[in-house]
Protein backbone atom coordinates (compact mmCIF):
# COMPACT_ATOMS: atom_id res chain seq x y z
CA UNK A 1 0.00 0.00 0.00
CA UNK A 2 1.07 3.52 -0.90
CA UNK A 3 2.38 5.80 1.92
CA UNK A 4 0.05 8.41 1.08
CA UNK A 5 1.47 10.64 4.14
CA UNK A 6 4.49 10.50 2.89
CA UNK A 7 3.40 12.43 -0.55
CA UNK A 8 2.01 15.16 1.45
CA UNK A 9 3.46 18.48 2.01
CA UNK A 10 6.46 18.38 4.51
CA UNK A 11 4.72 21.55 6.63
CA UNK A 12 1.28 19.80 6.25
CA UNK A 13 2.61 16.13 7.63
CA UNK A 14 3.77 18.28 10.76
CA UNK A 15 0.37 19.89 11.37
CA UNK A 16 -1.28 18.85 14.79
CA UNK A 17 -4.72 17.93 13.97
CA UNK A 18 -7.26 21.06 14.98
CA UNK A 19 -9.17 20.23 18.47
CA UNK A 20 -12.95 21.39 17.98
CA UNK A 21 -15.12 21.88 20.97
CA UNK A 22 -16.74 18.84 21.52
CA UNK A 23 -20.39 17.96 20.38
CA UNK A 24 -23.36 17.84 23.20
CA UNK A 25 -24.36 14.48 21.34
CA UNK A 26 -21.11 13.09 21.53
CA UNK A 27 -20.66 13.29 25.27
CA UNK A 28 -24.11 11.91 25.43
CA UNK A 29 -23.02 8.93 23.43
CA UNK A 30 -20.17 8.26 25.61
CA UNK A 31 -21.17 8.73 29.10
CA UNK A 32 -25.26 8.82 28.98
CA UNK A 33 -25.64 12.16 31.00
CA UNK A 34 -28.53 14.65 30.65
CA UNK A 35 -28.39 17.39 30.61
CA UNK A 36 -25.23 18.80 28.71
CA UNK A 37 -24.22 21.99 28.79
CA UNK A 38 -21.76 23.37 26.09
CA UNK A 39 -19.47 26.64 26.65
CA UNK A 40 -16.50 25.35 24.37
CA UNK A 41 -17.20 27.06 21.12
CA UNK A 42 -17.98 30.54 21.89
CA UNK A 43 -21.21 30.63 20.28
CA UNK A 44 -23.79 32.75 21.13
CA UNK A 45 -25.97 31.21 23.49
CA UNK A 46 -29.23 32.62 23.01
CA UNK A 47 -28.90 31.09 19.43
CA UNK A 48 -29.84 32.81 16.62
CA UNK A 49 -32.08 35.54 15.85
CA UNK A 50 -36.05 34.74 14.86
CA UNK A 51 -35.17 36.81 11.89
CA UNK A 52 -32.80 35.04 10.79
CA UNK A 53 -34.30 31.39 10.93
CA UNK A 54 -37.25 32.49 9.22
CA UNK A 55 -35.16 33.90 6.09
CA UNK A 56 -33.10 30.73 6.35
CA UNK A 57 -36.06 29.10 5.64
CA UNK A 58 -37.99 31.00 3.38
CA UNK A 59 -34.38 30.71 1.41
CA UNK A 60 -34.96 26.86 1.39
CA UNK A 61 -37.48 27.31 -1.36
CA UNK A 62 -34.35 28.17 -3.71
CA UNK A 63 -31.75 25.58 -3.17
CA UNK A 64 -31.78 23.53 -5.90
CA UNK A 65 -30.41 26.10 -7.74
CA UNK A 66 -26.68 27.67 -7.14
CA UNK A 67 -26.32 30.75 -4.83
CA UNK A 68 -25.59 34.17 -6.03
CA UNK A 69 -22.04 33.81 -6.58
CA UNK A 70 -21.32 37.74 -6.10
CA UNK A 71 -23.13 37.37 -2.61
CA UNK A 72 -25.25 41.01 -3.82
CA UNK A 73 -28.02 41.13 -1.63
CA UNK A 74 -25.35 40.66 1.81
CA UNK A 75 -22.83 42.92 0.54
CA UNK A 76 -24.35 45.82 -0.58
CA UNK A 77 -26.06 45.33 3.60
CA UNK A 78 -22.25 44.99 4.73
CA UNK A 79 -21.06 48.21 2.68
CA UNK A 80 -24.04 50.58 4.34
CA UNK A 81 -23.59 49.00 7.91
CA UNK A 82 -20.01 50.31 7.50
CA UNK A 83 -19.58 53.60 4.34
CA UNK A 84 -17.74 51.00 2.40
CA UNK A 85 -17.86 49.86 -0.94
CA UNK A 86 -18.85 46.60 -1.92
CA UNK A 87 -15.45 46.01 -4.00
CA UNK A 88 -13.92 46.00 -0.49
CA UNK A 89 -15.61 42.68 0.48
CA UNK A 90 -14.57 39.19 -0.06
CA UNK A 91 -17.27 36.80 1.78
CA UNK A 92 -16.14 33.69 2.89
CA UNK A 93 -17.57 30.36 4.43
CA UNK A 94 -17.06 31.41 7.50
CA UNK A 95 -14.46 33.88 8.08
CA UNK A 96 -11.70 31.13 8.44
CA UNK A 97 -11.88 30.72 4.78
CA UNK A 98 -11.15 34.27 3.59
CA UNK A 99 -8.22 34.05 6.31
CA UNK A 100 -7.10 31.17 4.04
CA UNK A 101 -7.52 33.07 0.76
CA UNK A 102 -5.46 36.32 2.18
CA UNK A 103 -2.30 33.40 2.30
CA UNK A 104 -3.05 31.64 -0.99
CA UNK A 105 -3.24 34.91 -2.60
CA UNK A 106 -0.55 36.63 -1.24
CA UNK A 107 1.54 34.35 0.38
CA UNK A 108 4.69 31.88 -1.21
CA UNK A 109 6.82 29.06 0.44
CA UNK A 110 9.63 31.33 1.03
CA UNK A 111 7.74 34.18 2.93
CA UNK A 112 7.50 34.73 6.64
CA UNK A 113 3.99 35.00 7.94
CA UNK A 114 4.53 36.34 11.78
CA UNK A 115 1.70 35.57 14.66
CA UNK A 116 1.68 35.64 18.08
CA UNK A 117 2.72 33.03 21.04
CA UNK A 118 -1.18 32.13 22.04
CA UNK A 119 -2.85 33.01 18.40
CA UNK A 120 -5.87 31.98 17.35
CA UNK A 121 -4.61 28.46 16.32
CA UNK A 122 -5.85 28.35 12.49
CA UNK A 123 -3.75 31.17 11.60
CA UNK A 124 -0.69 28.18 11.86
CA UNK A 125 -2.79 25.93 10.21
CA UNK A 126 -3.39 28.26 7.25
CA UNK A 127 0.47 29.02 7.18
CA UNK A 128 1.63 25.51 7.22
CA UNK A 129 -1.28 24.77 4.20
CA UNK A 130 0.87 27.11 1.56
CA UNK A 131 3.98 26.15 3.49
CA UNK A 132 5.08 29.38 4.46
CA UNK A 133 7.50 29.88 7.80
CA UNK A 134 5.73 30.79 10.90
CA UNK A 135 7.70 33.34 12.93
CA UNK A 136 6.02 33.33 16.20
CA UNK A 137 6.03 36.12 18.43
CA UNK A 138 6.25 35.82 22.29
CA UNK A 139 3.19 37.28 24.07
CA UNK A 140 3.45 39.61 26.53
CA UNK A 141 1.35 39.36 29.88
CA UNK A 142 -0.60 36.41 27.45
CA UNK A 143 -1.50 39.63 24.83
CA UNK A 144 0.10 40.26 21.40
CA UNK A 145 3.04 42.41 22.11
CA UNK A 146 2.87 44.26 19.24
CA UNK A 147 6.34 46.44 19.49
CA UNK A 148 8.14 42.76 19.52
CA UNK A 149 5.87 42.02 16.72
CA UNK A 150 7.04 44.75 14.30
CA UNK A 151 10.92 43.92 15.57
CA UNK A 152 10.53 40.38 14.09
CA UNK A 153 10.18 41.27 10.80
CA UNK A 154 12.36 39.74 8.16
CA UNK A 155 13.12 40.94 4.51
CA UNK A 156 10.57 37.96 3.99
CA UNK A 157 7.33 38.55 5.94
CA UNK A 158 4.34 38.96 3.72
CA UNK A 159 1.77 38.79 6.16
CA UNK A 160 1.04 39.39 9.44
CA UNK A 161 -2.10 37.49 11.70
CA UNK A 162 -3.53 39.13 14.50
CA UNK A 163 -6.54 38.02 16.19
CA UNK A 164 -8.59 41.23 18.42
CA UNK A 165 -9.47 40.19 20.72
CA UNK A 166 -7.36 37.28 20.43
CA UNK A 167 -8.80 33.48 20.62
CA UNK A 168 -8.20 31.96 23.83
CA UNK A 169 -6.71 34.60 25.83
CA UNK A 170 -9.67 37.15 25.07
CA UNK A 171 -6.73 39.69 25.41
CA UNK A 172 -6.99 42.92 22.39
CA UNK A 173 -4.87 45.81 21.39
CA UNK A 174 -5.69 49.75 21.74
CA UNK A 175 -5.59 51.87 17.75
CA UNK A 176 -2.41 53.53 19.05
CA UNK A 177 -0.53 50.51 19.58
CA UNK A 178 -2.10 49.44 15.93
CA UNK A 179 -1.06 52.24 14.55
CA UNK A 180 2.64 52.18 15.77
CA UNK A 181 2.80 48.66 14.24
CA UNK A 182 1.29 49.95 10.73
CA UNK A 183 3.73 52.74 10.72
CA UNK A 184 6.76 50.70 10.96
CA UNK A 185 5.18 47.78 8.82
CA UNK A 186 6.75 48.14 5.03
CA UNK A 187 3.85 48.75 3.18
CA UNK A 188 3.70 45.41 1.45
CA UNK A 189 3.51 44.04 4.28
CA UNK A 190 -0.52 42.55 4.23
CA UNK A 191 -1.26 42.68 8.22
CA UNK A 192 -4.72 41.17 9.25
CA UNK A 193 -6.67 41.90 12.25
CA UNK A 194 -8.75 38.89 12.67
CA UNK A 195 -12.20 40.86 14.73
CA UNK A 196 -14.90 37.81 15.04
CA UNK A 197 -15.39 39.82 18.44
CA UNK A 198 -15.95 43.11 17.49
CA UNK A 199 -19.10 43.63 18.12
CA UNK A 200 -18.85 42.23 21.90
CA UNK A 201 -16.25 45.38 22.02
CA UNK A 202 -17.37 48.82 24.17
CA UNK A 203 -13.57 49.39 24.71
CA UNK A 204 -13.24 53.43 23.46
CA UNK A 205 -9.17 52.29 22.81
CA UNK A 206 -10.36 49.56 20.05
CA UNK A 207 -8.83 50.24 16.94
CA UNK A 208 -11.63 51.31 13.87
CA UNK A 209 -9.87 49.74 11.50
CA UNK A 210 -12.18 50.34 8.76
CA UNK A 211 -10.79 54.05 9.31
CA UNK A 212 -7.24 53.10 9.14
CA UNK A 213 -7.82 51.34 6.13
CA UNK A 214 -8.06 54.69 4.50
CA UNK A 215 -4.54 55.86 5.42
CA UNK A 216 -2.84 52.27 5.29
CA UNK A 217 -4.54 50.09 2.78
CA UNK A 218 -2.39 47.08 3.86
CA UNK A 219 -4.35 46.69 6.33
CA UNK A 220 -7.50 43.91 6.02
CA UNK A 221 -10.31 43.03 8.38
CA UNK A 222 -12.24 39.93 8.55
CA UNK A 223 -14.94 39.90 10.55
CA UNK A 224 -17.53 36.34 11.60
CA UNK A 225 -21.50 35.62 11.78
CA UNK A 226 -20.69 32.83 13.57
CA UNK A 227 -20.14 34.48 16.41
CA UNK A 228 -22.39 37.36 18.08
CA UNK A 229 -24.44 36.97 15.20
CA UNK A 230 -25.04 33.17 16.03
CA UNK A 231 -24.81 31.72 12.93
CA UNK A 232 -22.16 29.42 12.94
CA UNK A 233 -23.58 26.67 11.35
CA UNK A 234 -24.19 28.09 8.18
CA UNK A 235 -20.72 29.72 7.55
CA UNK A 236 -20.33 33.16 6.62
CA UNK A 237 -17.73 35.67 7.14
CA UNK A 238 -15.85 37.99 5.13
CA UNK A 239 -12.98 40.49 4.50
CA UNK A 240 -12.99 44.09 4.28
CA UNK A 241 -9.71 45.56 2.50
CA UNK A 242 -8.44 47.44 -0.42
CA UNK A 243 -10.55 46.73 -3.74
CA UNK A 244 -7.37 45.97 -5.51
CA UNK A 245 -6.55 43.06 -2.62
CA UNK A 246 -10.40 41.97 -2.92
CA UNK A 247 -10.17 41.82 -6.33
CA UNK A 248 -7.47 38.85 -5.43
CA UNK A 249 -8.93 37.24 -3.25
CA UNK A 250 -12.08 36.86 -5.09
CA UNK A 251 -10.18 35.37 -8.24
CA UNK A 252 -9.35 32.51 -6.10
CA UNK A 253 -12.53 32.13 -3.80
CA UNK A 254 -14.92 29.17 -4.90
CA UNK A 255 -17.48 30.38 -6.91
CA UNK A 256 -20.07 29.41 -4.36
CA UNK A 257 -18.60 29.28 -1.23
CA UNK A 258 -21.13 30.89 0.84
CA UNK A 259 -24.73 28.92 0.31
CA UNK A 260 -28.52 30.45 -0.42
CA UNK A 261 -29.72 30.09 3.39
CA UNK A 262 -26.40 31.31 4.52
CA UNK A 263 -26.71 34.70 2.64
CA UNK A 264 -29.91 35.18 3.52
CA UNK A 265 -30.06 34.90 7.01
CA UNK A 266 -26.45 37.05 7.08
CA UNK A 267 -28.77 40.15 5.94
CA UNK A 268 -31.33 39.30 8.14
CA UNK A 269 -29.43 38.96 11.16
CA UNK A 270 -27.49 41.76 10.45
CA UNK A 271 -30.56 44.09 11.15
CA UNK A 272 -32.46 42.49 13.84
CA UNK A 273 -30.98 45.38 16.31
CA UNK A 274 -32.75 43.58 19.06
CA UNK A 275 -31.56 40.77 19.12
CA UNK A 276 -27.50 42.08 18.88
CA UNK A 277 -28.72 44.26 21.91
CA UNK A 278 -29.85 41.43 24.21
CA UNK A 279 -26.93 39.44 22.76
CA UNK A 280 -24.34 41.81 24.21
CA UNK A 281 -26.41 42.25 27.32
CA UNK A 282 -26.30 38.55 28.56
CA UNK A 283 -22.72 38.78 27.70
CA UNK A 284 -21.82 41.24 29.59
CA UNK A 285 -23.77 40.14 32.42
CA UNK A 286 -22.51 36.59 32.11
CA UNK A 287 -19.11 37.85 32.34
CA UNK A 288 -19.65 39.50 35.41
CA UNK A 289 -20.98 36.47 37.09
CA UNK A 290 -18.32 34.14 36.20
CA UNK A 291 -15.54 36.31 37.17
CA UNK A 292 -17.43 36.70 40.39
CA UNK A 293 -17.33 32.87 40.85
CA UNK A 294 -13.60 33.06 39.54
CA UNK A 295 -12.73 35.54 42.42
CA UNK A 296 -14.90 33.49 44.53
CA UNK A 297 -12.89 30.21 43.75
CA UNK A 298 -9.26 31.48 44.26
CA UNK A 299 -8.82 31.30 40.76
CA UNK A 300 -6.76 33.46 38.58
CA UNK A 301 -7.88 34.47 34.93
CA UNK A 302 -7.09 37.01 31.76
CA UNK A 303 -9.60 39.59 31.75
CA UNK A 304 -11.33 39.34 28.27
CA UNK A 305 -13.26 41.31 25.77
CA UNK A 306 -14.77 38.39 24.18
CA UNK A 307 -17.85 36.34 25.05
CA UNK A 308 -15.17 33.63 26.57
CA UNK A 309 -12.83 33.78 29.30
CA UNK A 310 -9.44 31.39 29.75
CA UNK A 311 -9.39 30.60 33.64
CA UNK A 312 -6.38 29.07 35.12
CA UNK A 313 -7.84 26.41 37.32
CA UNK A 314 -4.23 25.70 39.20
CA UNK A 315 -3.48 22.26 38.30
CA UNK A 316 -3.67 19.87 34.67
CA UNK A 317 -6.90 21.65 33.73
CA UNK A 318 -7.14 18.61 31.00
CA UNK A 319 -7.88 16.65 34.51
CA UNK A 320 -10.51 19.20 35.48
CA UNK A 321 -12.02 19.19 31.45
CA UNK A 322 -12.67 15.50 32.07
CA UNK A 323 -13.83 15.95 35.58
CA UNK A 324 -16.17 18.40 34.00
CA UNK A 325 -17.09 16.27 31.42
CA UNK A 326 -18.44 13.63 33.97
CA UNK A 327 -20.73 16.64 34.94
CA UNK A 328 -22.19 17.33 31.54
CA UNK A 329 -20.28 20.58 30.86
CA UNK A 330 -18.00 21.07 27.89
CA UNK A 331 -15.53 23.23 27.85
CA UNK A 332 -12.15 23.57 25.74
CA UNK A 333 -8.82 22.94 27.83
CA UNK A 334 -6.08 24.74 26.33
CA UNK A 335 -3.20 22.08 26.54
CA UNK A 336 -2.99 22.44 23.04
CA UNK A 337 -2.06 26.30 22.86
CA UNK A 338 0.70 25.30 25.83
CA UNK A 339 -1.25 26.67 28.50
CA UNK A 340 -2.11 23.82 30.26
CA UNK A 341 -3.48 25.20 33.64
CA UNK A 342 -6.47 27.32 31.81
CA UNK A 343 -9.41 26.19 30.78
CA UNK A 344 -11.66 28.71 27.95
CA UNK A 345 -15.24 29.08 29.12
CA UNK A 346 -17.62 31.09 26.94
CA UNK A 347 -20.51 32.82 28.51
CA UNK A 348 -23.39 31.20 28.67
CA UNK A 349 -27.06 31.68 29.85
CA UNK A 350 -27.46 32.53 33.28
CA UNK A 351 -28.70 29.21 34.43
CA UNK A 352 -26.08 27.38 31.69
CA UNK A 353 -22.97 29.96 33.90
CA UNK A 354 -24.63 28.52 36.98
CA UNK A 355 -24.74 25.04 36.17
CA UNK A 356 -21.05 25.30 35.11
CA UNK A 357 -19.62 27.25 38.28
CA UNK A 358 -21.54 24.55 40.48
CA UNK A 359 -19.53 21.59 38.72
CA UNK A 360 -16.24 23.50 38.69
CA UNK A 361 -16.55 23.97 42.10
CA UNK A 362 -17.50 19.88 43.24
CA UNK A 363 -14.69 19.46 40.98
CA UNK A 364 -12.27 21.16 42.26
CA UNK A 365 -13.47 20.38 46.17
C1 LIG B 1 -14.36 31.96 15.88
C2 LIG B 1 -13.21 32.69 15.31
C3 LIG B 1 -13.11 32.93 13.94
C4 LIG B 1 -14.04 32.54 12.93
O1 LIG B 1 -14.75 31.63 12.74
P1 LIG B 1 -15.65 31.37 11.46
O2 LIG B 1 -16.75 30.58 12.07
O3 LIG B 1 -14.81 30.64 10.50
O4 LIG B 1 -16.11 32.70 10.92
C5 LIG B 1 -12.04 33.66 13.47
N1 LIG B 1 -11.13 34.13 14.31
C6 LIG B 1 -11.19 33.95 15.62
C7 LIG B 1 -10.16 34.55 16.48
C8 LIG B 1 -12.22 33.20 16.16
O5 LIG B 1 -12.26 32.98 17.47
Amino acid sequence: MVDFKAYANASIRQLQPYQPGKPIDELQRELGIEPVIKLASNENPLGASPEAIIAAQKAMQGIHLYPDGSGYQLKQALAQRFNILPSQITLGNGSDNVLSLIAQAFVQPQHDIVISQYAYSTFAIIASAVGANVITVPAKNWAHDLSHITQSLTANTQLIFLANPNNPTGTWFSASELVKLLEAVPAHVLVVSDEAYSEYIEDADYPDTIKLQQKYPNLIVTHTFSKIYALAGLRVGYAISHPDIADMLNRIRLPFNVSTPALAAAVAALHDHQHFQKSLELNRRGKAQLTAAFTRLNLDYIPSIGNFIAVDVGRDAKEVYQALLRQGVIVRPLDPYNMPNHLRITIGLSEQNEFFIRALTKVLA
